[in-house]
């Protein structure tokens, strides 16, 4: 009996001691589990977080990019990257919003392209597509770019000097209404303008006059309205504008290889404006450039009125085009925000690669 109970007690002894070792090795695969989750959990973290920072400044998500977030994403792009860009005013508005240059690159490169966008208030989807681009071109920093070398290098030996947005009181009418403008006497002058009815559809600045008509080549020679309203007006004379002064001195401030001016109305390029000799090889050259990297087809240019890229090719004696973008009437809706980022984020690095 009492070897019975012995046995018995030595089965229950071996039972229990098994248990325990099952549960020791349950425990050690949970807690073997518990540190691989706990590692991907870090892992994945840090990849989302890098994931999110490649792209974390400017948001391209469906909302209205205002001339405040344009200002905080340079403020904070120029932080995260100032070895990469750099940042100044040429100006402030009628209304009182500074006129931002961002220079991309080496800014004492040999060669250097002015591009400028949003001279017509309701265009403002392009300064979007400026600012997103800036990042991208940023992040990308160390990638090889399209023409075989790093897009730091590309921008080393040529920089882009952008202006992302030249009429900011044109654009906070046209997102916001005239009521977003600051100064009373300026809001009371615009309620009574022709198109005040209409402020989305706004291109002119604060004070009525259609900036893109304030250059000096060819100023007056086509007149559509008479005094200050929502588009088309040509001003009393050229460079009575803050804005357009401010635009005549950033295009004389270095001698560029190129320059574009971007404004919306349809996917097309603009360049013949009957140039001659050198003048018309490089133009032509640059349009062809601009062509093959948007796709976008040539459009004819009409008659002269004094607008910013007559003056830059005649008195600057510097290669402009004008890009148009999107397919429908401005403000451009979001749904054509992807279309114009496909066509236009490889502008800046592919046109630079150019002119090395
Ligand atoms: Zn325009």
């Amino acid at each position: 009996m009492g070897v019975v109970v012995a046995v018995v007690v030595a089965h229950v002894v071996d039972v229990v001691e098994q248990t325990r070792r099952k549960e020791t090795k349950t425990m050690k695969k949970i807690i073997r589990l518990l540190s691989i989750c706990m590692i991907l959990t870090i892992l994945l973290g840090t990849m989302t977080v890098y994931a999110v920072d490649n792209n974390d400044i400017v948001d391209t998500s469906n909302h209205t990019y205002t001339f405040q977030e344009m200002e905080e994403d340079i403020k904070l792009l120029t932080e995260k990257h100032p070895d990469k860009i750099s940042v100044s005013t040429v100006g402030t508005s009628v209304d009182g919003r500074a006129l931002y240059q961002v220079v991309l690159g080496n800014k004492n490169a040999k060669n250097a392209i002015y591009i400028q966008s949003t001279i017509h208030g309701r265009e403002w989807m392009n300064t979007w597509i400026m600012l997103e681009q800036l990042e991208l071109c940023c992040d990308n920093w160390n990638m090889i770019a399209p023409h075989g070398i790093t897009y730091g290098e590309v921008f080393n030996n040529c920089c882009i000097y952008l202006l992302p947005m030249v009429n900011p009181d044109g654009v906070t009418i046209s997102q916001l209404g005239i009521e977003a403008i600051n100064r009373e006497e300026i809001r009371k002058n615009l309620y009574n303008m022709p198109g005040a009815n209409n402020p989305k559809r706004w291109k002119a600045n604060a004070d009525g006059v259609d900036l893109n008509r304030q250059f000096s080549y060819g100023w007056n020679t086509r007149i559509d309205v008479n005094g200050p309203a929502s588009e088309n007006f040509n001003g009393l004379k050229a460079f009575t504008e803050p804005e357009a002064l401010a635009m005549k001195s950033a295009m004389a401030q270095r001698e560029f290889v190129a320059a574009i001016t971007y404004h919306s109305m349809e996917g097309a390029i603009y360049w013949d404006l009957g140039q001659t000799g050198v003048l018309r090889d490089k133009v032509k050259a640059l349009a062809t450039h601009c062509h093959n990297i948007t796709g976008y087809k040539y459009g004819e240019v009409s008659p002269c009125k004094g607008l910013e890229y007559n003056y830059m090719n005649f008195v600057e004696n510097t290669p402009m085009v004008c890009i148009e973008t999107g397919t429908v009437q401005c403000p451009l809706p979001y749904s054509q925000f992807n279309k114009l980022w496909k066509e236009n984020h490889m502008l800046f690095v592919a046109l630079a690669g150019c002119y090395q």
